[in-house]
Formats: C-alpha cells, structure tokens, sequence
C-alpha cells in the first residue's frame, strides 16, 4: 500500500454521529485508493480526557466494524505505546526549531483579553521581545498575512488560499505551564503536524470546521520545511447537524464502553450508515456509487 490516512478522535466526549460519518468516509476511501488506516488518538489534551471515552472509540469502531492496519490495539496498548504523551520529545524538537528560525514570540496575553479573533495576541507582544523561557507565556507563530498556502485537493489538484482573507492570524504552537504538572505541551496544530509526519499521512479526511487548522497546520510545515506535510492531500466534509441546526457535540455522558454511546440508539451499524450522507459525500468527491 502506497499511502496513510487516520481515524484521530480525542477522547474528550462520547463519539457521536459525525464521528461515526468521518470513520466510514476514512474507511471507504482508504479501501478505494489502497491506503493504510492509522488510529490515532489525541489524548494531548488531558483536562477533558476520560478513560471511558477512549474506551468509546474501541468500541464504535469495532461495533462499525471498521479495522485499522497501524495503531493501538486497545486502551492498554494506547496508553503504553501510543499516547501523545509518549512524543513530547518530537513535538519540543520542533517548537525548538521554530524559535531557531525566529519564526515564534512570547505572548503574555490571556484568553479573556482577546481582542479580535485574528491573532490570540490581544496586544503588541510581537515586538516586545519577552523571553521564550518564560514558562507562563505562550508561544505564539508569527503569521505573515499576505502569505499564500497551496493544499491539495482530493483529487490532488492545488488550492490556493490567501491567509489574509481567511483572517488567520497569529497562533498558539506551545501553551503556557500546567499548574497541575508543570509541564509546557505543544497547541494542538504542533503536535498535529508532528504526529501525521512521524506517521506518514498522504490523506487527511476532517470536518469543514477544521479547514482553517489545517491551513495553520500547512504554515507550520512550511516554516520547518516540512515537505511530506505540504504534499498531503485534504477532504473537509461538512457537519453533520442536530435539529436546531447546531454542530453536533459529544456528550460527557457517565459511565463507558459501549453502553453508554450514544450511537447505541441505533440497532445496527448498518441502520447507522443508512442514515448517513456517506453516499452523497462520496458523489461530490467523484466516487462511483
Ligand atoms: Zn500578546
């Protein structure tokens, strides 16, 4: 097999309908083209993680019976060999490079401060010089807004998007010290781009919701030269929504496995998938039915 994509659920909720949807998409896909399915689980994140949760993932894909060729087994083999935990050393390397290359600042700003919704720094923390060793700020990318990022369709054909008029601005690559462990993790979009090198990923399958991560994500690896990264190709499919026309969200449910999912509502797997667009998103990305 020529190619990797991945199933990458966080285990912070209970996995809901579209979870279910991007599974089977992934699935569908990797059979078609031939590619490998990683499971990968971002557990980087501990503040809503839930070893139920990661129970959850377990069980829908082997209720869904979705197989995967590379990744944890189970929970035990997860939190051995697989969680993210176990790759801080990868993701420090990098945030170490990108301080190298100037590419980072110190931001001193809180969340709460924010001003606009353009760069999480609310003030002129760019030019104030503060210390990167300082464990209480956070790092943040410095993005030039006339920047132009190429991404690759499905079909592998280039897209170009101005970051000015995605109003993409500055972002976090390394979070401030955990009160809790004293420790400084990479931001999500990091480890991200570490995880799908290290991982060999040629196909990213996510939510629209995700599209301006991923175009952050593409601005990591070009600063660092990432070049397999800046290769791989992206489907962003739409939302599935509730009937108030909200995004669906997990739910913090009670106990775990897969009593408490909350796709045990429906019979089978294959009454899941019936009521899934999976057709209709295959149609729109040319697939035959
Ligand atoms: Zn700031």
């Amino acid at each position: 097999m020529t190619g990797c994509t991945r199933f990458a659920p966080t285990p912070s909720g209970y996995l809901h309908e579209g979870n279910a949807a991007n599974f089977m998409l992934i699935a569908r896909l990797a059979r078609i083209e031939g590619l490998r399915i990683r499971l990968r689980i971002d557990d980087l994140d501990r503040s809503r993680f839930r070893e139920a949760y990661l129970q959850d993932i377990f069980a829908v894909l082997n209720w869904m019976g979705l197989g995967w060729d590379e990744g944890p087994r189970d929970i035990d083999d997860f939190l051995r060999n697989y969680s993210q935990h176990h790759r801080l050393e990868s993701y420090e390397n990098l945030l170490s490079e990108l301080r190298a290359r100037g590419a980072v600042y110190a931001c001193r700003c809180t969340r709460s401060a924010r001003g606009s919704a353009l760069s999480f720094c609310s003030s002129d923390c760019a030019v104030r010089g503060y210390s990167l060793d300082d464990p209480d700020r956070v790092w943040l990318c410095r993005v030039n807004p006339g920047f132009e990022t190429v991404m690759n369709d499905f079909e592998g054909d280039p897209l170009t998007i101005r970051f000015s008029e995605r109003g993409i601005g500055d972002f976090v690559v390394r979070r401030r010290r955990e009160s809790t462990s004293n420790r400084r993790l990479p931001s999500y979009q990091l480890a991200c781009v570490v995880d799908d090198v290290l991982d060999g990923t040629t196909l990213i399958v996510r939510g629209a919701d995700l599209f301006d991560s991923s175009l952050r994500q593409l601005y990591l690896a070009h600063c660092l030269d990432l070049r397999s990264f800046t290769a791989v190709r992206f489907i962003h499919h739409e939302l599935l929504l509730d009937p108030r026309q909200q995004k669906l969200s997990k739910s913090a449910g009670n106990s775990g496995g897969f009593e408490s999912s909350l796709l045990k509502k429906w019979a089978t797997a294959g009454a899941l998938e019936a009521a899934l667009p999976i057709h209709e998103w295959g149609r729109n990305l040319g697939l035959s039915p």
